[in-house]
């Protein structure tokens, strides 16, 4: 069987440069194809990315320019619409602080990492 030097990954939110940049480093081309002719910019809320999400952006390179983008977070903090404290969660002992971020910085940063 021939070897995979070519692949489509479709779809070109969170995961899709990120894939692109995985196959790549194994010495496959990808080209990614997204639906939207526009970019995502702008669009959506916060998430968190987890030290262990950020261990597998680093393989692919990607880790620094998403922690660029991010906040580190050591602990959450619940309130209410008024702002009335409801709950505190603890950050993940012994490990670095999870990242928190807007889903279109990291958007932005996996896909200008992606393309460069
Ligand atoms: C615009 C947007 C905003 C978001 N905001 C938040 C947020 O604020 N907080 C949060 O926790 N999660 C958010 N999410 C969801 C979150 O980004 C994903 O659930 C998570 O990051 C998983 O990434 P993903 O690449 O698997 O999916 P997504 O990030 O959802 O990316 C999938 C991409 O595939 C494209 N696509 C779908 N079908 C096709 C097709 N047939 N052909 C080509 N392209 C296709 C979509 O247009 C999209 O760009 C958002 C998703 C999107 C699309």
């Amino acid at each position: 069987m021939a070897a995979v030097k070519t692949a489509l990954v479709i779809g070109g939110g969170i995961a899709g440069p990120v894939t692109a940049l995985a196959l790549r480093k194994a010495g496959i081309e990808a080209t990614v194809y997204e639906a939207y002719e526009i970019t995502a910019d702008g669009v959506g809320g916060q998430l968190t990315i987890a030290p262990n999400g950020l261990d597998a952006l680093g393989i692919v390179g990607a880790d620094d320019a998403v922690r660029a983008v991010g906040l580190p977070m050591v602990r959450t903090i619940m309130t209410d619409g008024s702002g009335r404290r409801m709950g505190e969660f603890p950050g993940l002992v012994g490990l670095p602080p999870s990242r928190a971020l807007w889903r279109p910085d990291l958007y932005r940063a996996l896909h200008d990492h992606a393309l460069a």
